[in-house]
C-alpha cells in the first residue's frame, strides 16, 4: 500500500458545496484519499509530490466513447453521417482484428491519460483486448461489447452469449478497476425482441446498459414509423431503463422523452465535438439540467470526434451550449467540471471517484496552472472550464497509482504503442472491402 502525500497545491474538490482549498495538502493510502486540507500529524508518504502552482481536481471520466477507433482518426472526413458510417467507419471495420482493438485501445490509453482521464466508458468490439490494457494501463473503465442482434455472423467477435461469458471473465478482475455492461448499439439497428432480451438479461445480472439514443429527427421519425413511439420511448416500453443505463447523445428528445429519461435514472452522455464535427445538431442541455438528469460528458470515438482530449470536451460542451442557447449563464461554474467527474462516474458504477475528500477513490490529476494561458488566475473554476490544455495534466493518479508524472506514462510503453497502431491502422484500412452492417437512419 503506497502512501502519496501531494504538498502545496491547491485543490478544487468538487464536493456538494464546491469547496476550493488553497496551498493544501492531500493524503493517499493505498487506493483511498485519507485526507485533503489538513493531514494527520503521523501520516507517513513514500513518495512527495510537490503541488506548487498546481490544481488538484478529481481525475476526468470519459463518459462515451469507442477507444479502438483511434484507428479511424482521420479516416472518414468531410461526411454527413450516414455516408460516414456506410461508406468508411463501417467498412474499414469490416477488417478489424482483436489485435487491432488491443494496439487502437492502447494508442487511446496514451492520449486519455495524457489529457487527465482516470477512467472511461467504452463501446466497442473484442473488449477482452481492451479488458487487458485497463489493466496494464492502471485506468479504470466501463467496458460494453457492442452488440446488435441481426443474426450471428453479423456480429463481430461474439453474440450476446459471447459477450456474457466476456463479463464472467472480468467482472472483478483488475482489482475492481473494470466495470461490466451490456452493449446493444442502438434502437435503430437492434430488433425491439432483442433489446427485450437484453433488458431482462440486465435486470436478472444486475447489469448496466450502454446504447445509442435518438441522435437524429430521422432516427424518431422512423421509430415511430415502425414502433408508433420515439425511440426513447421505445426504449421504455421494451425495459432497458428498467434499471441504470447510460444513453449516448439522446440529440433529438421530446419533453415526454426527458421526463422518461428522468423517471428512469439514465444518465444521458454528451459529446458535443462529435455533435459540431458531424453537423448533427445539439440538445439543449437546460431542459435536462431542468429535469435532474445525469449528464456526462464524453469524447465519443476518434473516428468522429479525431481526438480523446477532455478539457477540450469539456470547453466546448460550455460554449456549445451558450452559444446555441444564445444564453451566456447556460452550463456556469464548475457545473461542466461536475459532468465530466463525478456524473460519468456514477453511470458507470464508480460511486466513489469524482470527488477529492476522505473516503473517496484516490482518482485525481493535477493540472500546471503556472503558464501564461491560465494567468492571472481571478476565477480558478472558469480557467480550468475554458483554459485547461491536456498538456497542463502533470500528474495522473488512479486508485492509488501514480501512472503519469510531467510527461511520461509510467504503465504504458508509448512508443511501441504509437508504432504498432499506426502501422495496424495503415495494415486494417488496406485490407477493408465491404461494409458489415447498412445505416439507414
Ligand atoms: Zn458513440
Amino acid at each position: 500500500m503506497t502512501r502519496i502525500l501531494i504538498t502545496h497545491v491547491d485543490v478544487v474538490t468538487l464536493d456538494a458545496a464546491g469547496t476550493v482549498l488553497r496551498d493544501r495538502s492531500i493524503a493517499i493510502d493505498g487506493n483511498t484519499i485519507v485526507a485533503a486540507g489538513d493531514i494527520p500529524i503521523d501520516f507517513t508518504p513514500d513518495r512527495i509530490i510537490n503541488g506548487y502552482g498546481q490544481v488538484a481536481l478529481p481525475g476526468f471520466v470519459n463518459a462515451h466513447c469507442h477507444s479502438p477507433m483511434t484507428y479511424e482518426r482521420g479516416w472518414a472526413e468531410d461526411l454527413p453521417f450516414p455516408r460516414w458510417l456506410n461508406e468508411k467507419i463501417w467498412v474499414a471495420e469490416s477488417a478489424l482484428t482483436s489485435d487491432d482493438v488491443y494496439r487502437g485501445a492502447a494508442l487511446a490509453a496514451c492520449e486519455m491519460i495524457r489529457s487527465g482521464v482516470v477512467a472511461f466508458n467504452d463501446h466497442y468490439f473484442y473488449m477482452d483486448r481492451v479488458a487487458e490494457v485497463v489493466k496494464k494501463s492502471g485506468l479504470k473503465a466501463g467496458l460494453t461489447w457492442c452488440v446488435f442482434g441481426l443474426g450471428d455472423d453479423r456480429e463481430v467477435g461474439a453474440n450476446l452469449d459471447g459477450t456474457l461469458d466476456f463479463i464472467d471473465r472480468w467482472q472483478g478482475r483488475a482489482n475492481g478497476r473494470i466495470k461490466l455492461l451490456l452493449g446493444p448499439h442502438s434502437p435503430y439497428i437492434c430488433p425491439p425482441d432483442f433489446l427485450a432480451r437484453i433488458a431482462a438479461l440486465a435486470h436478472a445480472r444486475n447489469l448496466p446498459i450502454h446504447l445509442h439514443v435518438s441522435e437524429s429527427p430521422e432516427q424518431v421519425d422512423n421509430s415511430l414509423k415502425a414502433h408508433g413511439q420515439t425511440p426513447i420511448g421505445h426504449l421504455a416500453s421494451l425495459g432497458v431503463f428498467d434499471g441504470p443505463c447510460i444513453a449516448a447523445h439522446c440529440l433529438a428528445v421530446s419533453d415526454d422523452d426527458l421526463d422518461i429519461l428522468a423517471r428512469q435514472h439514465v444518465t444521458v452522455a454528451h459529446t458535443p465535438i462529435t455533435y459540431m464535427k458531424l453537423a448533427m445538431g445539439v440538445n439543449d442541455l437546460s431542459r435536462f439540467f431542468a429535469r435532474g438528469i445525469n449528464v456526462a460528458i464524453g469524447t465519443d470515438g476518434p473516428g468522429s470526434n479525431a481526438d480523446m482530449d477532455l478539457p477540450a470536451a469539456i470547453r466546448q460542451t460550455v460554449i456549445l451550449q451558450k452559444h446555441e442557447q444564445r444564453n451566456p449563464e447556460a452550463v456556469p461554474g464548475d457545473l461542466a467540471l461536475r459532468m465530466a467527474t463525478q456524473n460519468g462516474a456514477r453511470a458507470i458504477g464508480l460511486e466513489r471517484t469524482g470527488v477529492i475528500a476522505p473516503g473517496y477513490a484516490a482518482d485525481l490529476i493535477l493540472i500546471d496552472t503556472d503558464r501564461p494561458h491560465f494567468l492571472p488566475r481571478h476565477n480558478l473554476i472558469s480557467s480550468l472550464v475554458h483554459c485547461t490544455k491536456a498538456a497542463d495534466v502533470t500528474h495522473v493518479i488512479v486508485d492509488g497509482q501514480l501512472i503519469y508524472r510531467k510527461g511520461e506514462l509510467l504503465t504504458l510503453d508509448e512508443d511501441r504503442i504509437k508504432y504498432e497502431a499506426e502501422r495496424g491502422a495503415f495494415n486494417m484500412v488496406s485490407r477493408a472491402m465491404q461494409p458489415v452492417r447498412e445505416y439507414r437512419g
